[in-house]
């Protein structure tokens, strides 16, 4: 059994790459289930890119800083900590078997597998990998 994360969900930013490709639309789509699910908040990692002073401020204070890549290029991961920010949970869609296509038909299985993955790493205590 999957424990839960005790943070609130406002103190968990979640960054999708949302990258051209079906892995980088599927880190979207896991940011907006979890968004939705109240597991934390989608976050807009162009403006961390940007470096806009208040998004890079909201992201300092996140208990947590999520990112959810499409694949191990980690475009997202690389976007926050080229901003001088700390990434605690890195997620990689290509990681866990999923092929990267350029096709935009998303598999609900897909979405959902990553959707736990991401859960289960939020489930552990900071420092904790694997
Ligand atoms: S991590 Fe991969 S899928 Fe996402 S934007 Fe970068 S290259 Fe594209």
């Amino acid at each position: 059994m999957v424990e839960e994360c005790t943070c609130e969900a406002s103190e968990v930013l979640l960054f999708p790459c949302s990258g051209g490709s079906n892995c980088g639309q599927i880190a979207n789509q896991v940011a907006v289930q979890l968004t939705e699910g109240n597991v934390g908040k989608m976050y807009c990692l162009a403006g961390i890119g940007a470096h806009e002073s208040v998004m890079l401020d909201t992201t300092r204070a996140a208990r947590r800083v999520v990112a959810i890549d499409g694949c191990t290029v980690a475009c997202a991961r690389k976007t926050i900590e080229h901003a001088g920010l700390t990434v605690t949970d890195w997620i990689c869609v290509t990681d866990e078997g999923i092929s990267k296509t350029h096709e935009f038909k998303l598999a609900l299985e897909e979405i959902g597998l990553i959707i736990r993955r991401t859960r289960e790493s939020l489930a552990k205590p900071l420092g904790v990998s694997g």
